[in-house]
């Protein structure tokens, strides 16, 4: 597997892919063009916030199975097209949030205390004390836009300055803000009472130009804005005329509407701008924490494990992981199994998580199932693009839950259905994955490997007419379970795990003997 590293990441991340056997190239100053060359090559792509993945990269990505964002926001990924092409789309949350939140608080010294300016005005040979005259931080109110984990981590540090806080967020609770020494607030009662304004939500339709002229004028005279999340959250010409009028005395920017912003961008310009080219999560610590999330997930990734932090897949919560992955494997075996019962036949799936699983969050079985059954048939279904060709399918997908278990913690049972009707139970033992029935056959097997199922009827000698056969073809037969429904005779089903697939030939001649209803191959 082909990985390209767009935008830097930590060298420990580079060399834990390649010792778990990915090939890594590392491009960092790759352009956009270039980028657009060479990206069909790859099965895997790391950017931060600098490489912009459009429409045309992924259009162009025809092995590309996983993107990863050395960062948080994925603003610069396409995702909703990444996820109709069946593309996972990983970030590292969190990883650098204390970074970007240490200097946030840099930059609100930097314009309080006017420090670039000083320092630039010392190193020019001048001693301008009177000039620069700052402001204190404590006392002042601080208003936070976005309580999320940057937001949070700058209120926590904040509260040592003894700054009053306030927070705008609408989706956090109030008992976590209190937690932080936040009072949440309306975003007009913020801007109404902050004399420092900091930004920390990611950048989204919503939040688009959310402080613009309006905002502007609801605000203090003399306010500070600071910007280190997005640029374009605050509408850079307001920002300017207000810089300019005095109404805000001063700004400091990590991030640009359009980034490098252009050199006659105005906002350069002014004396009371301070600036950074968007190094909020540049640090050493921060690069080796989200470099070598990403690493794990990908690495994860083509190991066939789930990943922890896909955007574009729903999200397991830690406790939740390593619970559900085994399941997640169970849910596929099961899919391959139906489909190949069914030959690829079924507009209707049914899965009920029974026991312990039901308590928890199993979008990621039932995807994982619907990828078994579809992957089948379809070349390129993953478990991010299988419930939308599901549904472009018209295949109707019904889950419930029974807290309740039965013999085992928890089970899944699964029927997939057309005119046919296939019904398959499983569980896991720790992280190994059980079927305990097919139809209404008590199998309990562990499924990996080749195997044929098939029906046949319950009389002598049927057995033993398989067993030759396989014998004459040099197929050997590794393991074989009967499974039995009520009393002898009758039609009962058979699994043949074998060494090696079967071909056409031998599951055609398997359906000629004698007793022998019908028979499929699957590999599990
Ligand atoms: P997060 O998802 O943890 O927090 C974002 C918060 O914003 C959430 O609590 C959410 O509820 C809130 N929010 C969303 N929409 C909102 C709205 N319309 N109004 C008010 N609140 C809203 O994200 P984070 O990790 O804290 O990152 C915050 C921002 O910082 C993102 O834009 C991210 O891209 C940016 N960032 C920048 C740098 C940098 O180098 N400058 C580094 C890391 C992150």
């Amino acid at each position: 597997m082909k990985v390209l590293v767009a935008d830097p990441i930590a060298e420990e991340a580079v060399e834990f892919m390649r010792k778990n056997g990915l090939e890594v190239d590392v491009k960092t100053d790759i352009s956009y063009e270039e980028l657009l060359n060479v990206i069909r090559d790859y099965d895997a792509l790391i950017v931060r916030s600098r490489t912009k993945v459009t429409r045309d990269v992924i259009d162009k990505a025809e092995k590309l199975k996983i993107i990863g964002r050395a960062g948080v926001g994925v603003d610069n990924i396409d995702v909703d097209y990444a996820t109709e092409r069946g593309i996972v789309v990983v970030n590292a949350p969190g990883g650098n949030s204390v970074s970007a939140a240490e200097h946030t608080i840099g930059l609100i010294l930097s314009v309080a205390r006017k420090i670039p300016q000083a320092d630039r005005s010392v190193k020019e040979g001048k001693w301008e004390r009177k000039r620069f005259v700052g402001i204190e931080l404590r006392g002042k109110t601080l208003g936070i836009i976005g309580l999320g984990r940057i937001g949070y981590e700058v209120a926590k540090r904040m509260r040592c300055f003894e700054m009053n806080i306030l927070a705008y967020d609408p989706y956090v609770s109030e008992e976590r803000a209190k937690s932080v020494g936040a009072k949440l607030v309306s975003l007009e009662e913020l801007l109404k009472n902050s004399d420092i304004i900091t930004i920390h939500v990611p950048k989204t339709k919503e939040t688009e130009k959310m402080i613009s002229y309006k905002e502007f004028e609801i605000m203090k005279d003399g306010v500070y804005i600071i910007n280190a999340a997005r640029g374009g959250i605050v509408d850079e010409k307001a920002l300017y005329d207000a810089l300019v009028s005095g109404k805000v005395a001063g700004a400091a920017l990590d991030v640009y509407e359009k980034e490098p912003p252009d050199k006659d961008n105005p906002l350069l310009r002014l004396e009371n701008v301070v600036t950074t080219p968007h190094i909020g999560a540049s640090t050493r610590e921060a690069q080796m924490i989200v470099g070598m999330t990403i690493a794990e997930d990908i690495v994860n990734f083509f190991k066939g494990l789930p990943v922890k932090n896909a955007v574009n897949l729903p999200s397991i919560a830690p406790e939740d992981y390593s619970y559900l992955m085994p399941f997640v494997e169970l849910a596929e075996k099961i899919g391959k199994i139906a489909c190949a019962r069914l030959n690829g036949m079924f507009n209707k799936v049914k899965i009920t998580f029974r026991g312990e699983i039901a308590k928890r969050n199993t979008e990621i079985v039932t995807r994982a199932l619907l990828k078994g059954l579809l992957s089948q048939i379809l070349s390129g279904v993953n478990i991010v693009s299988a419930p939308i060709v599901a549904k472009e399918r018209g295949i109707v997908v019904e889950q419930s839950r029974i807290e309740e278990s039965n013999v085992y913690p928890s089970t899944i049972e699964v029927t997939v259905s057309n005119d046919k009707e296939i019904y398959i139970e499983g569980t896991c033992v720790g992280e190994e994955c059980r079927i305990l029935k097919i139809d209404r056959y008590k199998v309990d097997f562990v499924p990996r490997g080749h195997y044929i199922i098939s029906l046949h009827e319950d009389k002598p000698g049927v057995i033993g007419r398989v067993g030759t056969l396989m014998g004459s073809y040099n197929i050997n037969i590794a393991g074989m379970i009967v499974g039995r429904y009520g009393k002898p005779g009758g039609i009962q089903l058979m699994l043949l795990l074998l060494d090696d697939p079967p071909s056409e030939e031998v599951l055609k001649k398997m359906v000629e003997l004698e007793g022998i209803i019908d028979a499929t191959y699957v590999y599990l």
